[in-house]
């Protein structure tokens, strides 16, 4: 295929609008690329595309308009065009919502924009003052360069005007310079630490994988604090000699800043960065360093994987069993899964690392499909805490109250020593239920079937599906008693005010996601603690995602059991998890950890294996289960919702798919339902479930795609197709 088309050659362009079909172009003055972005006429808009081939020809020569103008960005490369099509056949999303997805930069179609820039002038100033003097001394200090004018400012600590004034006599040049500028080479040799043994081994195995040059991808284990990130930033280190780009992908954004910092620390310099708390501007350059290969490391959310690389050579998914790598809104795909694909269509390695791995990649090293390493021991002197469970069935507490008479004794210990004690309640708000005492009423969403959430800090009742706030009401809605309404069951805010009372004179921070306007807010909070500045922590489950807590040597989980029920095929594997990343937030540094959890079941397969230490043994026997039932990883499912303001629509659409499913029972798969999902109703949409199960070698997607396209939606009803869901809502 020729990867350059002449003015007036018919060319075949994929546009971001919802039309399923590649549309043909006469390729613009002075010709496109094969991948070129370019802008075309669509009825009386204009429209962003991507040049995705040669042209069909099956429409009016004369009739068919031309490309208005190849955007100036590089051109789509054939490798991000291949990973776009494969994510969109494994995921069953349209090619337009998969180019959606890559084209996400602001300001895509702007030509690059300019902006003011100031170096040493050849002009001499009519009179010389002392703050003229400090700027002048700047800009030769600095040789060549130049600055913005805010950053000249501050580095001389003086006004804009006096550098004017500079201008005005040719003593300071001005000039325009291209906004978006390469970020600053990362040096693979600037801050590396030594390694124990282990550690070594682990980073050299990756080393070599990555000098290789070709597809792999390795389970990095380790237990918190063992050094993973410290060697797979070996392994980042070795694709920057390379010349090729490096990806980390984090769970979460709160967790970015600890992790520049680290990076700065290593590489002497900020590495890109991506996601939803970088301003637009910061954003827009990074899409455009990255395709012109001027941005050596990108660390990012999982969108970060549909950035235009020019040459990515490895991908590291940090906690991989985080389940936020799952998307669940609009396209629906798990960022492990495709990072994986794009590693294979790049020739990259892949690195996903965690103290607790899901169940899918432990299967996959088993296959033999992952490498696995595994760090054994914890860096330095810190060692696993101990665990315990608190029998709850024995203890001695009124019904309204949750933290047990041993966990008190526990945590006044801490206090007495001066260290850290967390509480770990998985809900965030002050009660999950609000409830009228006289008529039994639950106040639940106007728009959902989930129950409003009361939230002190806000002053008002939340749903946590729809996000829908109203004030507390004084009267209950149903019968009109008032006074009546109450909490029930906990939250992180009630679990504060026990402790306040449990704890008068501890300073308690509360940490979840509710309690922060922005990301910086929360940053700067998690700083504060980590500093000291509280001695009771209680948090969500924000605080298992990796913050380090060298104070911190007691963790109570408040309800080890919330976890463990529901129909989540995962339960038992997340509650693991959990409880496991929970608990390796006690005792990091010298001081021994200790980690106590409160249950009613302290016999369940579960919470021992927690407490036994023992993964193997649970992950054995949890994989034996999902094999046993024939689910994921060990088989293959997809879940399909309806949803639909008018509830008959989508009962009787739901009915029509479960009958006519030959395409699935030809290859042997299953339809359950439909039945209502388990929350039958957000935002005023009713929802139908149906689960398709199949044999893990079962050619699930087509499947599915034939089986789909037998039914004509009614217009205001939509169908979302999850492959391997995650959550089951
Ligand atoms: P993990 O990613 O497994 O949780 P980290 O890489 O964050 O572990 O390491 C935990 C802490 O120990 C970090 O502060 C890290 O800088 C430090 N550390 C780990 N290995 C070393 C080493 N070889 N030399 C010095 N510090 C180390
Ligand atoms: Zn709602």
């Amino acid at each position: 295929m020729t990867d350059f088309f002449h003015e007036g050659d018919l060319v075949g362009v994929l546009t971001a609008q919802p039309l399923d079909r590649i549309l043909d172009y006469k390729a613009p003055e002075g010709g496109c690329m094969l991948g070129a972005f370019v802008e075309v006429p669509l009825g009386p808009r204009k429209v962003l595309g991507v040049v995705w081939g040669a042209g069909k020809g099956d429409f009016d020569y004369a009739k068919v308009r031309h490309v208005i103008r190849v955007l100036d960005v590089a051109p789509m490369r054939s490798e991000m065009r291949q990973f776009l099509t494969r994510a969109a056949e494994y995921t069953l999303t349209p090619m337009s919502a998969m180019l959606r997805l890559a084209t996400r930069a602001p300001g895509l179609g702007d030509a690059p924009s300019m902006r003011k820039v100031f170096r040493l002038g050849t002009g001499t100033p009519d009179r010389m003052t002392d703050a003229r003097t400090k700027v002048l001394e700047v800009l030769r200090d600095y040789g060549g360069l130049s600055f913005t004018l805010g950053e000249l400012a501050e580095m001389a600590g003086v006004t804009s005007s006096v550098i004017k004034g500079l201008v005005k006599h040719g003593a300071v040049s001005e000039e325009d310079a291209p906004r978006d500028t390469a970020y600053a080479t990362l040096d693979p040799d600037y801050g590396g630490k030594e390694l124990t043994a282990d550690q070594a081994a682990g980073a050299d195995v990756l080393k070599h994988a990555v000098a290789s040059g070709t597809y792999g991808t390795t389970l990095l284990k380790g237990v918190t604090g063992s050094g993973k990130t410290e060697v797979y930033l070996e392994a980042v280190a070795e694709c920057l000699r390379q010349g090729r780009q490096a990806l980390v992908l984090l769970p979460e954004i709160a967790l970015t800043s600890e992790f520049i910092t680290r990076v700065e620390a290593r590489f002497g310099f900020k590495p890109a960065e991506w996601h939803s708390g970088v301003t637009m501007t910061e954003r827009r350059r990074c899409w455009r360093m990255v395709g012109q290969g001027a941005a050596g490391l990108v660390v990012g959310a999982r969108s970060a994987l549909f950035l235009p690389y020019r040459d990515l050579g490895l991908i590291v998914v940090d906690e991989e069993h985080d389940t936020s790598y799952k998307q669940e809104d609009g396209v629906l795909y798990n960022a492990r899964d495709m990072a994986v694909l794009r590693a294979h269509i790049n020739n990259a390695q892949v690195v996903l690392a965690s103290a607790t791995p899901s169940l899918e990649s432990w299967a996959n090293v088993d296959a033999g499909k992952y490498a696995k390493l595994e760090l054994t021991s914890r860096f330095g002197a810190a060692v696993m805490p101990k665990m315990g469970a608190i029998d709850m069935r024995v203890e001695d507490l009124p019904g309204s109250r949750w933290v047990s008479p041993t966990l008190q004794a526990a945590i006044r210990a801490r206090l007495e020593k001066g260290e850290q004690s967390l509480l770990f309640l998985n809900r965030r708000g002050y009660a999950p239920v609000t409830i009228c005492r006289a008529c039994g009423h639950q106040i639940a969403c106007d728009h959902c079937d989930a129950r409003m959430v009361e939230h002190r800090f806000l002053k008002r009742l939340m749903c946590h599906q729809c996000g829908e706030t109203k004030p507390m009401p004084t009267v209950c809605p149903s019968c009109e008693a008032e006074d009546r309404l109450s909490p029930v069951g906990p939250g992180v805010e009630r679990m504060a005010e026990e402790a306040t009372a449990l704890f008068p004179d501890a300073r308690i921070a509360v940490l979840s996601s509710d309690h922060f306007g922005s990301a910086r807010a929360l940053k700067e909070h998690i700083a504060a603690i980590t500093r000291g500045d509280a001695d009771i922590i209680i948090g969500t489950q924000l605080v298992a995602k990796g913050h380090n807590f060298p104070l911190l040597t007691l963790v109570g989980v408040i309800d080890a059991d919330l976890g463990l029920q529901g129909s989540d095929l995962r339960a038992a594997e997340r509650t693991f998890q959990l409880m496991r990343q929970v608990a390796g937030r006690a005792g990091r540094a010298e001081a021994p950890g200790e980690a106590l959890m409160q249950t009613f079941q302290p016999e369940h397969p579960v919470i021992r294996a927690i407490l036994g230490g023992d993964e193997e043994a649970f992950w054995t026997a949890e994989a034996a289960e999902r094999k046993a039932a024939g689910v994921p990883p060990y088989g293959r499912m997809a879940g399909i919702v309806l949803s639909s303001p008018n509830v008959q629509e989508v009962f009787d659409l739901g009915t029509e798919m479960a009958r006519n499913d030959a395409p699935l029972r030809r290859i042997g798969a299953q339809v359950f339902g439909p039945a209502p999902a388990p929350i039958a109703r957000i935002r005023g949409r009713h929802r139908v479930r149906l689960l398709v199960k199949a044999d893990k070698g079962a050619p699930l997607q087509a499947a599915l795609a034939a089986w789909a396209a037998q039914f004509k939606l009614p217009s205001t009803l939509r169908m979302a197709i999850d492959i391997d869901p995650q959550s089951f809502y």
